[in-house]
This record gives structure tokens, C-alpha cells and sequence, in this order.
């Protein structure tokens, strides 16, 4: 038995220190620290710090394999343990073939399995061909047997071996994801104004920043949540929007929620911090899609992720060679995304604790308990509980310190956030009772240790 002694932990709003008991690998006992202690023959001392159920971190693309001179899963998931995040979701399409049948999917978690620090799970995939072969049929049921959390949808896509769905097309896979019960996630932004749009820059000769966001114009983003909100108005399947940036895009999934239909929403750290203005001052280091939009979108957000309407948070970790793929003066030649997984954790604590925006508990359902539940991960994942995994993220919750990029164990080694202050610092990491991060040593987990986890939505 390992004892964790002195965890500070959020339950019921309230603070409170217990040590917690784990038996391989699992939760089995949480007991008050002014209760006697249980035998055990190993303990780690947390101090006091705070000790969530390990984050989540739902939307990553990892390129493995692929893709692999951007990132990889050894790469990823190392960024993912030293962040603080102990089981990831992988987005189906930035690694080749993009996951959208079993045999795909079997190739894929052969080769990522041996290299992971943290635990994985699978996004899972279809080709506006696969629709017109009626394969769907029967590769969907075959990915949701194999445990994927949903299938991910784009209504405007640059990737050749994944391009965007039409409106019958997903009439048509939402109807079958319906009756498997599968979270339809869609990157919301309407191709009809973002082609035309993005190509008027061009042709102007527009190289800079802010041509890159006139070009992904404003409304493309809630005119897409409309026109798939349209669609689960008649199909009534789970709708899921991955990084949403406008106010206006949040409006319409708080409508959408208050007429009872089943949708959910992610927001990411890079749009709660950042506006158009420091897009233009930081130029393509902060390119990614959806574009960064006002301040008042910004505020916006965080009140969606204060009053529920937003569900939780992701980073959309996606990272471009650098400096390569990220320093061309021309903002159309840089690769849009950014990989934020290691720096996610610290700044909610800090832009969203600190400035007084979430509470610990809030923070603690965002960045966890929501997403397991979502996806059918809980009670595995996403709770304090007797039972669950012992994963858990625990925070310095006031130390302050200065991201170097350099530092990042990510590929990509840039960020928004390099030289910023941030308050608030991952401590440990934990993933089924085994340190696999420590703030002193770095990352001291094994690759081969992550374990794929089925979701269990039924
Ligand atoms: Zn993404």
C-alpha cells in the first residue's frame, strides 16, 4: 500500500487535508489526516499542496505516426506528464492513416503504446468517402467497440487525407453515431466564408497577421455551430464543438443547451489569454484556427466556463517545426497551432484562480471530472474516489516562475506564454500511483508506462 500524506483536496466546495491510500494503482481509501494512519509500506509527502484527480486533456494531436517531425507520443505524452495531465485524447486525423476503421486504429496503437508516459485514449474518424461507400456502417461500430470517445468532424479542412463533411454527410453519420451513442465533436468554422475570405487576402497580397483573421472571418464560427446545431435539432445526437473562440458561438450553445439538446463545449487556454491585438504583436507564433478573436470574446469565455455553459477545457496541442514551420514574415506560409500542454494546468490556475475568474472546484470539473464524464472515462478517471484510478495532479498553487521554452518537452519548443510570469506550478504528477513527474527532478515516468483506456460509454 502507498499512503499519500497530506493532500489537500476539493470536495464539496469545501478544502480538506486527507492522506490518501492506493492499492495498484487504484484509490482505496481517503481518510481525514487527524484519523489514525493506515499501514503502509511506501508514502509520499505532498505538503499540504493541492491534489485534484489527474487533468484530462481531450483534444491533442500527438502526429504519431505520421507526422512525426512536429511531435510524437513520446514527445507528446512526456509534455502531458511534466503539465500535469495524466490521460490525453487523441485527435484522429494528424497522423497517417487518420483512425477511420480497426485496422487503422490497431496500426496506430501498436506503435504509440510502447512510447507513452501518460495515459491515452482514441478519437476516432470518417471520410466523406466512407459516407458515399457506405463503409461507415461498418467501421463506426467497429471503432466504438474498440473503445474511441467519439468521432471528430470538420466543416472546413486544408488536410488531404481528411477533408470536411457536407451537411447530408453528417445528417447521415450522426444518425448512426445516435444509435451507438458516440459524442460528435465538429471544428466549427463555416468553409464557404473562410475559403472565400482567406482567398480574397491572398490574391490582395496580404501577408500579415490580421489578414489571417479577417481571412477566418468572425461569423464563419458561429454560422458553423448553427448549421450543425441545425442538424442535432433533427437528429438529436450528443454535439460536442471543440475550441470555441466567439462570444456569439457561445450564445448559440447556450441556446442550444436551453432547448434541451445534448451539446457540449471546450474552450483552450490560448483563447481565455489572448486577443487579435497580441496575435499582431506575436505574430505567428500565436497563428492557429480559430483565429484569436476581441476582448470581449475573451471575457465571454470565461463566463461560459463559470455559468456551465462551456463544459471544459482543452489546449488543441498541435506543434509546428520550429522555427521552420513558425517564422516565415508571410503568416499564410506558418503552420497554425500551438503545443500547450505542459503550460495549460499552471495558467488556468493563474489567469482563472489567481485573477479571480474560477474556483478551485470549478477548475477541478473543467480540467477533469467534466471530460471523463463526457467521453465515459468516470469513474476511472476524473475522480477523487474509492476505486478510481490513482491518478492526480497536484499544484504549487503560489509559485510563480518564468516559462523558457527550452524547457518545453514538446517538440515545439515556442509559446505564447515564454518569459511571462505564471503563478502556480504542477508539483507532482501521479498516474495509477507512480510518479512520473516531480517539480525537482522534471520527468521521471517511463515510456510504455501510458496505458490505452476504452471508453465506456455505452
Ligand atoms: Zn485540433
Amino acid at each position: 500500500m502507498l499512503r499519500i500524506r497530506k493532500a489537500r483536496i476539493v470536495k464539496d466546495k469545501q478544502l480538506e487535508m486527507v492522506n490518501i491510500y492506493i492499492e495498484k494503482g487504484k484509490i482505496k481509501d481517503i481518510i481525514p489526516v487527524d484519523n489514525a494512519l493506515l499501514p503502509a509500506e511506501k508514502e509520499i509527502d505532498v505538503k499540504g499542496n493541492l491534489v485534484f484527480p489527474g487533468f484530462i486533456d481531450a483534444h491533442v494531436h500527438f502526429d504519431d505516426p505520421g507526422f512525426t517531425e512536429r511531435e510524437d507520443f513520446e514527445t507528446g505524452t512526456k509534455s502531458a506528464a511534466a503539465g500535469g495531465i495524466t490521460t490525453i485524447i487523441d485527435m484522429p486525423c494528424t497522423s497517417i492513416p487518420p483512425v477511420t476503421n480497426e485496422k487503422n486504429f490497431n496500426y496506430k496503437l501498436e506503435i504509440v503504446k510502447s512510447k507513452a508516459y501518460v495515459d491515452f485514449a482514441f478519437w476516432g474518424g470518417v471520410t466523406p468517402e466512407q459516407v458515399e461507400s457506405e463503409e461507415y456502417k461498418k467501421s463506426l461500430p467497429a471503432l466504438k467497440e474498440r473503445g474511441i470517445v467519439g468521432v471528430k468532424f470538420y466543416t472546413v479542412s486544408g488536410m488531404q487525407l481528411y477533408p470536411r463533411m457536407s451537411i447530408p454527410d453528417m445528417d447521415k453519420v450522426f444518425r448512426l453515431m445516435k444509435e451507438l451513442n458516440l459524442v460528435c465533436a465538429v471544428h466549427a468554422e463555416d468553409c464557404n466564408l473562410v475559403d472565400y475570405y482567406s482567398y480574397l487576402m491572398q490574391k490582395m497580397g496580404r501577408e500579415d497577421p490580421e489578414s489571417w483573421s479577417e481571412g477566418r472571418t468572425y461569423a464563419a464560427e458561429p454560422a458553423a455551430i448553427w448549421l450543425v446545431v441545425g442538424i442535432v435539432q433533427k437528429v438529436r445526437n450528443k454535439l460536442h464543438i471543440v475550441h470555441l473562440s466567439t462570444k456569439e458561438g457561445l450564445n448559440i450553445i447556450r441556446w442550444a443547451k436551453d432547448h434541451g439538446l445534448d451539446i457540449s463545449a471546450e474552450t483552450c487556454p490560448q483563447y481565455l489569454v489572448f486577443t487579435a491585438e497580441d496575435f499582431k504583436k506575436q505574430g505567428a507564433i500565436l497563428k492557429i484556427a480559430p483565429p484569436l478573436r476581441q476582448k470581449e470574446d475573451r471575457e465571454e469565455l470565461w463566463k461560459g466556463l463559470k455559468d456551465g455553459s462551456i463544459d471544459f477545457i482543452c489546449t488543441d496541442h498541435a506543434a509546428g517545426r520550429y522555427p521552420e514551420e513558425k517564422s516565415s514574415p508571410n503568416i499564410w506560409k506558418n503552420y497554425a497551432g500551438i503545443p500547450g500542454i505542459q503550460l495549460a494546468a499552471s495558467t488556468i490556475f493563474h489567469y482563472g484562480y489567481h485573477l479571480g475568474r474560477l474556483t478551485l472546484g470549478e477548475i477541478q470539473k473543467l480540467m477533469s471530472e467534466n471530460v471523463a464524464r463526457r467521453y465515459g472515462l468516470y469513474p476511472q478517471k476524473g475522480a477523487i474516489k474509492i476505486g478510481s484510478d490513482a491518478d492526480f495532479t497536484i499544484v504549487d498553487l503560489d509559485k510563480k516562475w518564468v516559462l523558457n521554452p527550452s524547457e518545453l518537452e514538446s517538440k515545439g519548443k515556442y509559446s505564447p506564454f515564454s518569459g511571462k510570469e505564471i503563478r502556480g506550478k504542477i508539483y507532482l504528477t501521479i498516474v495509477r500511483g507512480k510518479v512520473i513527474y516531480r517539480e525537482e527532478e522534471g520527468v521521471i515516468g517511463e515510456k510504455g508506462y501510458g496505458q490505452f483506456i476504452k471508453s465506456k460509454s455505452r
